[in-house]
């Protein structure tokens, strides 16, 4: 390794700084239905029990179990059919010895009854809303107490812990909240991303070619980035390799009230890097390279008080970066605690070279037998994007490696989890 790289940074040193310097962002009450997604910013305790009260698992006959013993389908138990009971109706109904209730799933057990035969196993041969309930109901079969009973509190007790503070809100904690009655809960605020693209040779998506120029892809990827990691992205368009450019546009995102500024490109050593010019004037930044491959520079620090990652240019560089480094500030800051992308132990299928630098090699992982290989995404230029459309995984080939043959074994970054990996 060259001795400069004593200067660099590791990928882990820079991370650590990152997250050292970005605060996890205050929270918000939100609807129910805007919480999916989010980190809960405080304890939820249920206010009811879940059930809320006794109720019948079956569409069937409320009974008396020790009415039913000895019931078989060749000798059958009659019962006198006092009530029907429909779901959303209270129940006034007191079930005596001898007698039962016709009942709905979801409807209020009656007093009395301590189990419930379903419809299947009684001689009544179907329902429907025509059909007027029977005086005498036949039950083929004994029931223990409780049997298809769903009893109040047995999911949540009232006065349970049922989330912490820091738990991620997915469709199945929307619907626990939904059932304990909360319409609005407290989560972290999402975190408001400024996404600006540097470059003199940037033209936007909607316009033609011309000589020299090339459309502004990292600004757009980021964008999706920023959404994909439930950020809310506020696009800043192009600025020209301008001092006074780059500025006017971080100011657009100063008055939006951003989190964090994101850029690509103009922080290497080009005569025309001006977002180094421009974050060196405000004070507060810190220049690094990183012993990283794709992604050598990265500039980092505040723009009038909010963080700033400047990424590289070269648009895969850009990505993985972002991944690295941006990916675990935003979910920081929306309250998450884990930052890393799932991993995998893969086997090689290909020869990996590598500088030395703690590399990031596009890859497609796939199941194999009880393991996992990985065979790498054709060229790994950091202007290749095509070879992080077919990927679902960066290999991280680790610091001080130069040669990894074939049937070696690497670290793998899950990106997505393609069935082929089940
Ligand atoms: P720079 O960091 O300015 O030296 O840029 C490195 C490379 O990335 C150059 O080839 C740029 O043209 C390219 N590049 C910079 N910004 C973008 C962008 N927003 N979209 C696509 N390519 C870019
Ligand atoms: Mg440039």
């Amino acid at each position: 390794m060259d001795k400069n790289h004593k200067e660099y940074l590791t990928v882990d040193e820079a991370l650590a700084l990152v997250l050292s310097r970005v605060q996890v962002l205050p929270a918000e009450k939100v609807n129910l239905l805007d919480s999916l997604g989010r980190v809960l910013a405080d304890d939820i305790v249920a206010i009811d029990d879940l059930p809320p009260f006794a109720n019948s698992s079956m569409d069937g006959y409320a009974v008396l179990a020790t009415d039913l013993i000895g019931a078989t389908p060749t000798t059958p138990v009659q019962l006198r059919v006092v009530a029907d009971i429909a779901a959303g109706r209270p129940s006034r109904v007191i079930l005596l010895p001898g007698t039962a209730a016709r009942i709905m799933t979801g409807a209020p057990l009656p007093v009395g009854a301590d189990a419930v035969v379903p419809v299947e196993d009684t001689d009544e041969p179907w329902r429907d809303a025509d059909r007027p309930l029977p005086e005498k109901i036949g039950i083929r079969r004994a029931v223990g107490k409780g049997d298809y009973i769903r009893y109040p509190g047995e999911d949540i007790r009232q006065g349970d812990h049922v989330l912490a503070a820091g738990h991620v809100i997915r469709p199945q904690e929307v619907g626990v909240l939904a059932s304990l009655g909360f319409a609005t809960v407290l989560v972290i605020r999402r975190p408001r991303v400024g996404i600006l693209s540097t470059g003199d040779e940037l033209l936007d998506v909607a316009e033609p070619l011309s000589p020299g120029m090339i459309r502004n892809s990292n600004g757009y990827a980021q964008t999706a980035q920023v959404s994909t990691l439930g950020g809310e992205p506020l696009f800043l368009g192009i600025a020209r390799d301008d001092e006074a450019d780059v500025r006017r546009k971080l100011q657009i995102a100063l008055d939006a009230g951003v989190d964090l500024f994101i850029s690509s490109a103009g922080v290497s050593v080009g005569a025309y890097d001006v977002v180094k010019a421009v974050l060196e004037q405000e004070g507060d930044v810190t220049f690094w390279r990183v012993r990283m491959r794709p992604g050598k520079p990265l500039a980092f620090g505040a723009y009038r008080g909010i963080p700033y990652l400047g990424l590289p240019g070269n648009p895969v560089s850009a990505m993985v970066s972002f991944e690295r480094f941006a990916r675990a500030a935003i979910l920081k800051m929306a309250g998450h605690t884990r930052l890393e992308r799932p991993s995998l132990a893969v086997t090689v299928l290909d020869d990996i070279s590598s500088d030395g630098r703690e590399s990031y090699i596009r890859a497609v992982v796939r199941r194999d037998g009880n393991g996992y290989v990985a065979t790498i995404t054709g060229s790994q230029g950091s202007h290749i994007m095509t070879s992080l459309v077919k990927a679902n995984a960066l290999l991280i080939v680790p610091e001080g490696v130069i040669k990894v043959a074939a049937g070696e074994e690497l670290k793998a970054l899950m990106i997505d989890w393609p069935e082929s990996v089940f």
